[in-house]
Formats: structure tokens, C-alpha cells, sequence
């Protein structure tokens, strides 16, 4: 079966909507860019594509690429301390003079949408998170309306950055699951790939997952974004033709991880706004 991640993020987004439409004051995301990489252009378009579309309104900081460290710091503090703003988002990645760490602490953890902040970090791993990292959020919701269980599973994650590998682990581990992460150093990926029920894949290296690197009836979780240079069309880590024919599920892409992230990041907003509004009367 094939997991249907942007038809779930459309009712999600209906939900966000609904319940956005009901606040006092709608819910706002300010979206901050610097430097003019297309990619970062499309994907922050798009979030503000997808606030319009979930009632949330939606403010954009475009600075250049030669920002000083201390300008982007001061900006960021403005928001922290402006009541209108509900979430801040930093679209990462950021030019090298500036440490994507420091910006990412400098946020403030209530309005810190994307979790990237130790202290929304430390909350997610003690399982008392409210705001929630898009990506590996967004897989958990599509496990959910699937009916798949992680618990007593075997949770096999390929990958380990702080935004999706590690955090998916964590998120599963919190579900019951038995959780094993491979990586760049991982000795024999296949041994590790082939005891999974459920695996998660978000290396971004392509064809990377084989069909005989899965036993049947594995749940397939492809994260993974590449870029065919030419075609300009995206595809993942998983050999979808081969995998699809022993998979008990398994997502598309594009289609499948990527909506969902989107739909999760909109889920943060109105959770960041409700909690500021419960807070301040
Ligand atoms: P990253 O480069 O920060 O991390 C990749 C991880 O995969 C590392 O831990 C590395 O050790 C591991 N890895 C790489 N090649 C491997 C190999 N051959 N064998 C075993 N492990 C290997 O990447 P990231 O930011 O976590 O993103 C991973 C992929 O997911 C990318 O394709 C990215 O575009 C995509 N992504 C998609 C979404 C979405 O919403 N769909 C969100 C974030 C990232």
C-alpha cells in the first residue's frame, strides 16, 4: 500500500485551519532568509504558501548573504520580543560567517517552530515536547493514520542528523519501539536494513536501499530528496520498484514525507500560538 502523505497533510492543514480560525488573532510566522539560494527561495515560498492556505499569516525577513552575525542576532531578538509573532523560523543553511548554532539558540524556545532549540530538543527526547521536529513529527502523524504501531517493532533509521535521523529515533523509542540507527559508519548496512519492520531512510544517497536489502513486509519510510540535475525531479533513497513489491507500505516521493513535514510545521505554529495565548490572558 501506498502511504499517501499529501492527502493526510491536507486534512491536517484543514484542522490547523479551522482551529487557527477560532483564535482571537490569527497566528503569525515570521520567515527569515538570508542569502539567495534557490532552494531556500522555493522551499521558504512555500511555507508561506502553506500558512496562507491554514489561516496563519505570514511575515518574511529577506536579508543578504553578507549580513553580519550580530544583525541576523539583533533581528531575531526584535521577534522574540514581539507579541504579533507567534513562530520564528531561520531557513537553514546559513552563509558560513554565521554559526547556524548560535542563531539556533538565539530563538526563542516558545516560538522556536522548527525545534531545532536544545531546550525543545531536551523536551522532545523526555517525551514532553509540544512543539515537535517537522520531519520525523510528520512520519509519526502518517504511522498513526496508517495504522501502524511502532510498538515491539524493530525501528531500523538510516541517517543521523539532528533534524530527522536522531530526533525519528528518539520519537520512536518514546512509541515502544526497538529503535537501531545505521550511518556513514554502520559495517554491514544490508545485515541492519534486512531485520527492520519498520525502516526509515533519510540518507540522501540515492538508490541507496535495494530490494534485497528488505525482508517482506516492511513498512518503508523514504525521507530522502534528491535531485536528478537534469530531469529536476526529485526522487529517494529507496529503489521503489524493487522495495514496493516486498513492502507492506511504503511512501512516494515526491508525495509521501515531504507534505508532511510542511503539514507538521503548520501544526507547531498554531501549537506555538495557542500556548503563547493561554500564557499572556
Ligand atoms: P544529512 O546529510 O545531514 O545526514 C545524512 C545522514 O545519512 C548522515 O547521518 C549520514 O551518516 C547518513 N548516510 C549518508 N550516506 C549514507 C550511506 N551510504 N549509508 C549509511 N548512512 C548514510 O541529511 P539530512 O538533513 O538528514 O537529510 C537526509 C535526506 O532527507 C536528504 O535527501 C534531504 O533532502 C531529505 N530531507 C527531506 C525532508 C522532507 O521533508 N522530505 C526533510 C529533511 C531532509
Amino acid at each position: 500500500m501506498i502511504i499517501d502523505g499529501k492527502k493526510l497533510s491536507e486534512k491536517i492543514c484543514a484542522q490547523v485551519r479551522a482551529e487557527a480560525e477560532m483564535m482571537r488573532r490569527r497566528p503569525c510566522l515570521a520567515a527569515v532568509l538570508v542569502g539567495e539560494d534557490p532552494a531556500s527561495q522555493i522551499y521558504v515560498r512555500n511555507k508561506e504558501r502553506d500558512c496562507a492556505k491554514c489561516g496563519i499569516d505570514s511575515r518574511r525577513y529577506d536579508l543578504p548573504d553578507t549580513v553580519p552575525e550580530a544583525e541576523l542576532l539583533a533581528i531575531i531578538d526584535e521577534l522574540n520580543n514581539d507579541d504579533a509573532v507567534d513562530g520564528i523560523l531561520v531557513q537553514l543553511p546559513l552563509p558560513e560567517h554565521i554559526s547556524e548554532r548560535k542563531v539556533i539558540n538565539a530563538v526563542s524556545p516558545e516560538k522556536d517552530v522548527d525545534a531545532f532549540h536544545p531546550i525543545n530538543v531536551g523536551r522532545m527526547v523526555t517525551g514532553e515536547g509540544t512543539l515537535m521536529p517537522c520531519t520525523p513529527a510528520g512520519i509519526m502523524a502518517m504511522l498513526r493514520e496508517y495504522g501502524i504501531s511502532p510498538d515491539g517493532k524493530h525501528c531500523v533509521i538510516v541517517g543521523r542528523s539532528n533534524i530527522v535521523g536522531r530526533p525519528m529515533g528518539l520519537m520512536l523509542l518514546n512509541a515502544d519501539a526497538t529503535v537501531t540507527y545505521c550511518h556513514r559508519h554502520t559495517k554491514d548496512l544490508a545485515a541492519m536494513t534486512r531485520q527492520a519492520d519498520i525502516l526509515i531512510v533519510a540518507a540522501g544517497s540515492p538508490r541507496l536501499i535495494t530490494g534485497d536489502m528488505v525482508k517482506d513486509g516492511v513498512v518503508v519510510i523514504d525521507v530522502a530528496m534528491n535531485r536528478d540535475p537534469e530531469t529536476g525531479k526529485f526522487f529517494g533513497d529507496v529503489c521503489f520498484d524493487e522495495v514496493e513489491k516486498k513492502a507492506s507500505f511504503i511512501t512516494p516521493v515526491p508525495g509521501g514525507v515531504g507534505p508532511m513535514t510542511r503539514a507538521q510545521l503548520m501544526k507547531n505554529i498554531l501549537a506555538a500560538a495557542k500556548e503563547r495565548a493561554l500564557k499572556n490572558g
